[in-house]
């Protein structure tokens, strides 16, 4: 290892939009700082997802409040190569002290000095605070009923890239969140056999009335959230920014269109997959959950008095689809020419370099608004860290913005001094 020694108030692990934004909150706030990253800068968006990915929510709200998108109209879903390039112009506008190629390996708190020892791969570095911004999606999580098949190609979501990759014959997505719907659909598109297994989910409007999704989830509160509600720890979110952010998830739709929904993914054996019997009941939640927030939408209009085109269009269901009505329970997985699974089953963190007491009896990150409870250790980045908004672009940025203002403002009592000291 170069032993290279530098000593630093405050160093932020990982450089994806909360690192950036971290480093921005610090700059405006003179605290010194630094910024490792691993690989390049908002590397996930580069390399970490599938290749004809674009931003779930339009450019005028995806984005943090100091740039636009260059090139792309305020409506525009912009794809995942330039959300990466954003946030390398972003960091280039304020000159964020940013080194890439960096690996952070441990950090320590000092035995009998204040701060932190981090181990990276290019040498030892002291600093009184860390924050880690390692991102909320680290660990791809295949669940452990994942048959140990050799005649199936199994790969996560996170490596998913493109239809091209996968073998001839169908494919199974498990998860039904926005990752496995839009990968599910562009498989379909692609002329592959769908099945697609469905879980709880959400499923807002991509647009109502005139608006957005990520409009109506602003005025009427929701990424505003302070915690889940309870019950829907395992529901996940079906939205969908592709093919110009046109389609609101519908899953009736997608089986009209040729993909075969099944529920939830129960157990694998001697070839065969079964579901459970929930798939009609997880569709009639996400039908609820749609048509509660256009409820919402239209009470909120007539509250306000705004002017937006009516849309009652947008009620109407279409009929259930065959394998909604004959739901399939037990799939012999080679009659059905099934050849690939997809395991769009989320994600976990690895803390496992975090060597400090911020952790709680479970292991997850023990905060509050990502100020840990191991002095100088903070958090950014993670789900629900202040608000449902928390993981998205410019849900991040605020959560970064309150880290820095707690930093700052320990510097500050720190560089106290009494009349016997000034
Ligand atoms: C498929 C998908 C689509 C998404 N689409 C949207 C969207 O449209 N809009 C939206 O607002 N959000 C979206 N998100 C959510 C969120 O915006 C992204 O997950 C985003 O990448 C999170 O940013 P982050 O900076 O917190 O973490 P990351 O982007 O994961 O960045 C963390 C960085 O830390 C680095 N790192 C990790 N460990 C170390 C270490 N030990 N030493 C040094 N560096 C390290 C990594 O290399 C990485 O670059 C999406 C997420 C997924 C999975």
């Amino acid at each position: 290892m170069t032993v290279e020694k530098i000593e630093i108030d405050t160093l932020v692990i990982g450089a994806g939009q909360a690192g950036v934004a971290m480093s921005e909150h610090l700059t405006k706030l003179e605290v010194p700082h630094l910024v490792l990253e691993r690989n390049r800068i908002a590397e996930k968006w580069r390399t970490g997802r599938w290749d004809s990915l674009v931003a779930n929510g339009p450019a005028w709200h995806d984005r943090f409040p100091g740039l636009q998108f260059e090139g792309f109209a305020d409506d525009d879903f912009v794809p995942k190569e330039d959300v990466a390039d954003y946030f390398v112009a972003y960091a280039e506008k304020f000159n964020a002290p940013i080194r890439t190629g960096v690996e952070v390996k441990k950090v320590e708190r000092n035995s009998e000095r204040p701060g932190f020892t981090i181990e990276t791969s290019e040498g030892l570095i002291e600093a009184n605070r860390v924050v880690a911004a390692t991102g909320p999606f680290q660990t791809p999580v295949i669940p452990p009923i994942a048959p140990k098949d050799d005649n199936i190609l199994q790969i996560h979501s996170a490596d998913y890239r493109n239809p091209e990759q996968l073998p001839e014959g169908g494919v199974l997505v498990v998860g039904a969140g926005s990752s496995g719907v839009q990968i599910a659909d562009e498989l379909n598109r692609a002329g592959k056999q769908v099945h697609l297994s469905v879980g709880a989910h959400d499923r807002p409007p991509r647009s109502y009335r005139n608006r957005d999704f990520c409009w109506w989830l602003g005025v009427l509160g929701e990424w505003d959230a302070a915690a889940m509600k309870p019950g829907s720890e395992h529901v996940t979110i079906a939205v969908t920014g592709a093919h110009g952010g046109k389609g609101t998830v519908d899953f009736r739709a997608l089986a009209h269109q040729g993909i075969t929904l099944v529920g939830l993914t129960e157990a694998f054996n001697n070839g065969s997959v079964s579901f459970r019997s929930d798939l009609v009941e997880n569709v009639a939640r996400g039908d609820k959950n749609y048509l509660d927030l256009l409820d919402a939408a239209d009470a909120y209009i007539e509250r306000n008095g705004l002017d937006l085109p009516e849309e009652p269009e947008a009620r109407k269901m279409l009929a259930d689809p065959e394998c909604m009505s004959n739901p399939i329970q037990q799939l012999d997985l080679a009659a059905a020419g099934i050849t690939s699974i997809i395991w769009a089953t989320g994600f976990k963190v690895d803390y496992s370099w975090l060597k400090v007491n911020a952790f709680d009896e479970n292991g997850k990150p023990a905060h509050q608004r990502g100020v840990s409870t191991e002095p100088g250790v903070y958090f950014v980045g993670l789900p629900w860290l202040s608000r449902r908004g928390s993981t998205f672009i410019w849900g991040v940025w605020h959560d970064a913005k309150h880290i820095a203002d707690h930093i700052a403002t320990q510097r500050k009592y720190l560089a106290y001094r009494d009349s016997s000291q000034r």
